[in-house]
């Protein structure tokens, strides 16, 4: 286990995790603008995007670059600092660090090094998208972007048939229309679903209806393939499943008499439906 800041003889520093707006600036805490106010540095994703928001609310704490490509060693040299006694806040472009976000790597090495991790909560797109969509939210998946080829796009889908509980996928303006085509491909017409857009901004559209009905609406309407998204998807109903994996097994006992097992797990998946890992563990 490791040591923590609140017990004697701990470090002084201490790394906040701090949620910052998805869009509207005034979606910052109190406690998250009291928090940057007050650490001697805030990690932000793009020093430059952050610049705006923290003009808005009127802080002047010196930024430092921490983004995926540099990471690694910024992580080493933030974590010297909070071990020398420095109060850093972490930040993204937008939304909570960590999700679908850089960050994982600094918040393991400072907890690794006995500092103490505080998260100041906020605005999080896939959960923000979640509490007004309208479908089951007792259980959930967030499944972060898709595949940015449709092959491998595809094949994500395809595992994920069978899941029951509801989906949430980020996507962006550039793939939404093939994203959402992809999804009627492999998970059928039918499954209700949101696309979520803009989410706190001047054009929020929150669309909802059946996979096949999202993706045509979408498609036909350049204005709706503008900005950012949040895709919800009602998860598998229970009954469909289990039909759909008996019915692949059947075919898959007679394809793979004839055929490699792969081969006829993908072939039994493509005709019934059914997910080719439950057929085939290949
Ligand atoms: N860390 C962020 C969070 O907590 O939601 C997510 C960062 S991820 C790099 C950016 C993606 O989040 C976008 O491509 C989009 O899918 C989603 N997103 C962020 N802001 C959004 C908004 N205002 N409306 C809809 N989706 C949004």
């Amino acid at each position: 286990m490791s040591r923590h800041a609140d017990t004697p003889g701990a470090v002084d520093g201490k790394l906040f995790v701090v949620a910052t707006p998805i869009g509207h600036l005034d979606d910052l805490s109190a406690r998250a603008r009291a928090t940057l106010a007050e650490v001697d540095l805030i990690a932000a994703e793009d020093t430059r995007h952050s610049a705006a928001l923290l003009r808005h609310h009127g802080i002047g704490t010196r930024c430092v670059a921490l983004h995926e490509h540099n990471e690694h060693e910024a992580s080493a040299e933030l974590v010297r600092r909070m071990l020398a006694g420095e109060r850093i806040a972490l930040i993204s472009d937008a939304g909570t660090p960590l999700v679908s976000d850089p960050g994982y790597r600094l918040v393991r090495a400072a907890r690794a090094a006995g500092i103490a991790v505080s998260p100041i909560p906020g605005a999080c797109a896939a959960i923000a998208a979640l509490s007004a969509a309208g479908l089951a939210s007792d259980r959930f998946v967030f499944e972060g972007f898709l595949p940015a080829k449709s092959a491998a796009r595809r094949a994500r889908l395809q595992d994920l048939r069978a899941e029951t509980r509801t989906l949430i996928f980020y996507e962006s303006s550039h793939r939404i229309v093939e994203s959402l085509r992809d999804l009627v491909l492999e998970l059928g017409d039918e499954r209700k679903a949101v696309v979520a857009r803009e989410l706190t901004k001047q054009f929020e559209t929150l669309l909802d209806g059946s996979l096949a009905e999202l993706s045509q609406r979408v498609a036909a309407d350049a204005n709706q393939q503008r900005g950012e998204f949040v895709v919800l998807v009602s998860g598998a109903d229970d009954a469909e499943v289990a039909a759909k994996l008996a019915d692949g097994r059947r075919i898959y006992a007679i394809l793979s008499a004839e055929l490699p097992p792969s081969r006829a797990a993908k072939l039994a998946a493509e005709i019934t439906g059914a997910p080719r890992k439950a057929l085939y563990a290949g």
